[in-house]
């Protein structure tokens, strides 16, 4: 499988996470999850742990110079340990304009792009509803995610991966949940206009069952390369139909 950059997009409880983590196994791509990296250092009690707790308590969105490093460490971190094929899944980032710009820019400072940005379109209700029936583990290092109803452990409670408990995140009460959606709709949805104008954009529907958006997510990762091909073969028509650039006869004196 070749190298591939790709950032899923879409509201808290869109199903970022449960997607990244089979995506990348069928792909063989590290997961970098955002929230659950600085949920880690919150558990490590590290300098950013403790500088990103209270966002993460409220609900509210780390401040960005903060996650961008972090961002940028984690891909420097899988670069180096050349972790899967090459490449990542960005989950949880980015999330403003702002971190947008700074992974842009990261990327061109390394030559490198990104390959697709796949939104998973999910409206309120269904992601609300689906927040509430959320469990994840406690384990910082698993961060494996479920759904009571739609994709519960064999044991319950109890981490499929890892053994460990799970528990009902802080920022996924009800209270906390509307204050993340009004956020997503404030910070994160201009994304979609910054990434559709570069031609990066997917938008795929997010409803109906974890396997149903899995493959609609999966025949999207398959047109990476085709689309690309496409558009090559497109310039050299588009080129080809112009023909050479013509001279204008010099004016007379
Ligand atoms: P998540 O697990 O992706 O829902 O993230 C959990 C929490 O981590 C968020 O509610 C934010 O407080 C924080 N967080 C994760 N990613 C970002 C990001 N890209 N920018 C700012 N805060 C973030």
């Amino acid at each position: 499988m070749a190298e591939k950059r790709i950032v899923l997009l879409g509201p808290p409880g869109a199903g970022k996470g449960t997607q990244a983590q089979w995506l990348c196994d069928a792909l063989d791509l590290p997961h970098l999850a955002t929230g659950n990296i600085l949920r880690s250092a919150i558990a490590n009690n590290t300098p950013v742990g403790q500088k990103v707790k209270p966002f993460i308590e409220a609900g509210k969105l780390v401040p960005d110079e903060v996650v961008i490093s972090v961002v940028e460490e984690a891909v420097e971190t899988v670069k180096k340990e050349k972790q899967g094929a090459g490449g990542y899944i960005l989950d949880g980032f980015p999330r403003t304009r702002r971190q947008g710009e700074a992974l842009r820019d990261v990327l061109a400072k390394r030559k490198e792009k990104l390959d697709r940005v796949i939104l998973i379109n999910t409206p309120d209700e269904v992601v609300r509803e689906r927040l509430e029936q959320r469990r994840s583990c406690m384990n910082p290092l698993c961060g494996a995610v479920y759904n009571v109803k739609s994709n519960p452990p064999k044991k319950a409670d109890v981490c499929d991966l890892c053994g460990n408990a799970l528990v009902i995140r802080d920022d996924d009460k009800p209270e906390t949940i509307r204050s993340r959606q009004q956020q997503y709709w404030h910070d994160t949805a201009p994304l979609i206009d910054f990434y559709e104008r570069a031609s990066l954009l997917t938008e795929i529907d997010g409803t109906g069952s974890v396997h149903e958006v899995a493959g609609r997510i999966l025949e999207a990762v398959a047109k990476i390369g085709r689309r690309s091909a496409d558009s090559r073969r497109q310039k050299a028509i588009d080129d080809k139909k112009d023909g050479p650039p013509k001279i204008e006869p010099a004016p007379k004196q």
